[in-house]
């Protein structure tokens, strides 16, 4: 064991994987959770209830042992299964190429697997129902809330690296003056999202196509339904607050001008009318799911010289609609942990080395996020968009070597989210272009369109 200490804020999906990372060197690391052990209590309802896991992910849990275990428990999602308004569906394919698809897995069981299996290294250890209340950034002591007893205490290590998720409480020491000069911006989308559930059919069977991430795209506002490996579907609806078609208008009654439950109730059938017969109790769900707000928060600089580090979402909280933010958080722990190959247990130089990598990419996701945001609601019901999914697929169907933006973004770990998004944009501008001119695909001459493309370098 080395003698160094470090102290983790949070045991959500970077905390427990970055100790698992760390304990594996020898580091004695000691993560402070404000929430129950997950492993003795019931999750709560209606909070994100599964992922989206891809190659960035898996590249991350491959290298502490974890990415075999995950894939046996996620269900293989390869396109987005598009059910219009009349419950006609079409899948559009996540790539032309065999073997790229992402993976839904249980948020839980993947926060419960990873602090299981830290666990297994006597030097980590976890300390549950501590949540901590403020951080000095000077000291570096992190001050800490017993939620059993109502003690306080303070707790130090070697650094402190703060993985305690988008609402911070190490941020927000720092935002308070703790680092000077420290930019921070918190961007709302007018869209929250409230979770619902599709429980299995007879016998655990899957009551829609299983491999498949669903998606009902109504232009300004969706809802998309993920498999779990038990039969059921996580759906997540993503309304406006405010205005026509919105939580609003369904909980005022307004929609329907009757009661919020009549309301509820014609809204589903006039938007989703092939969901409701397979949602389990939309009413009690609707009524009793929190409604959660979608936002992007960006802060820089991420260290408090080499007390502590902002790590995964208290650094960078992006909207889920390239379900890269836990990607991109177990990416950020495979970074780190290289550069603790290069320059030891130097934190200053891991944090300012860390940060220049890492910043650039998490920008590029946080924004590509939320332009997805606006393909998902409006582009997939859009014809020059279908058409244009259509002649990427053919594209990586007939050249290996092309890759469209988006599995840049999900299956080429090697490639930075800056680099993806740059090529990505370029290429979609061309592909638009034909696609608005030619109605037909199957008329459109690929070798040239590639040879475009490839000019772009
Ligand atoms: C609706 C929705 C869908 C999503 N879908 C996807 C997806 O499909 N794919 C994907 O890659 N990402 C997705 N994400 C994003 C993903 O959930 C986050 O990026 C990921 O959870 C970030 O991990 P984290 O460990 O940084 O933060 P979190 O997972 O939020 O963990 C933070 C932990 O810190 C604890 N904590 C908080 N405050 C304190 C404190 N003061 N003291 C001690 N502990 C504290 C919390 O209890 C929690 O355990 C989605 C997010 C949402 C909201």
């Amino acid at each position: 064991m080395s003698d160094e200490k470090v102290i983790i804020i949070g045991a959500g999906l970077a905390g427990s994987l970055l100790s698992i990372y760390l304990a594996k060197r020898g580091i004695e690391v000691e993560v402070y959770e404000a929430r129950a052990d997950m492993r003795n209590v019931e999750m709560s309802a209606g909070r994100s209830i599964n992922l989206a896991l891809s190659d960035r992910g898996i590249k991350a849990l491959s290298e502490v042992g974890m990415d075999e275990y995950m894939l046996r428990e996620a269900v293989p999602m390869y396109g987005r299964l598009v059910h219009d308004a009349e419950g006609n569906t079409n899948l559009l394919p996540y790539s032309g190429r065999e073997g790229e698809y992402i993976n839904s897995v249980s948020r839980g069981g993947l926060n419960i697997a990873l602090i299981d299996e830290a666990d297994k290294h006597p030097e980590s250890r976890f300390f549950f129902e501590q949540r901590c209340v403020d951080f000095d950034c000077r000291s570096g002591e992190a001050l800490i809330f017993n939620e059993k007893n109502g003690d306080e205490y303070r707790v130090s290590g070697s650094t402190v690296i703060a993985t305690d998720g988008a609402g911070s409480a190490v941020r927000r020491a720092m935002l308070r003056g703790g680092v000077r000069r420290f930019n921070y911006s918190q961007e709302f989308l007018e869209h929250g999202y409230k979770e619902l559930s599709i429980p299995p059919g007879d016998g655990g069977a899957f009551r829609m196509e299983k491999n498949a991430l669903h998606i009902w795209a109504r232009r300004s506002f969706m809802m998309i339904a993920l498999p779990n490996f038990d039969g059921s579907y996580t759906c997540t609806l993503f309304l406006a607050h405010k205005g026509e078609n919105s939580f609003e208008s369904i909980d005022t009654g307004s929609y329907s001008g009757g009661s919020p439950g009549n309301a509820l109730i014609t809204f589903f059938e006039d938007q989703f009318p092939d969901a409701i017969p397979m949602i389990g109790n939309l009413e009690r769900e609707y009524f009793t799911n929190p409604t959660g707000d979608l936002g992007t928060i960006k802060c820089f600089p991420w260290n408090a010289g080499d007390r502590a580090l902002l790590l995964g979402d208290s650094a960078h909280a992006v909207v889920p609609f390239y379900g890269q933010g836990m990607n991109a958080s177990f990416e950020d722990c495979r970074i780190f942990n290289e550069l603790i190959d290069e320059f030891g247990t130097d934190w200053l130089k891991v944090f300012e080395k860390y940060s220049e990598l890492r910043k650039v990419n998490t920008d590029a996701i946080a924004d590509m996020a939320v332009e997805n945001f606006y393909e998902m609601r409006d582009a997939v019901a859009d014809p020059v968009f279908v058409r244009k999914r259509e002649l990427e697929t053919k594209l990586e169907q007939r050249y290996p070597d092309y890759f469209s933006k988006y599995s840049m973004v999900t299956f080429r770990e090697d490639l930075p989210y800056s680099e993806a998004m740059r090529r990505g944009n370029a290429q979609d501008r061309i592909l638009m272009e034909i696609c608005a001119g030619e109605a037909d695909v199957s008329k459109i001459d690929t070798a040239k369109v590639l040879e475009r493309l490839r000019s772009l370098g």
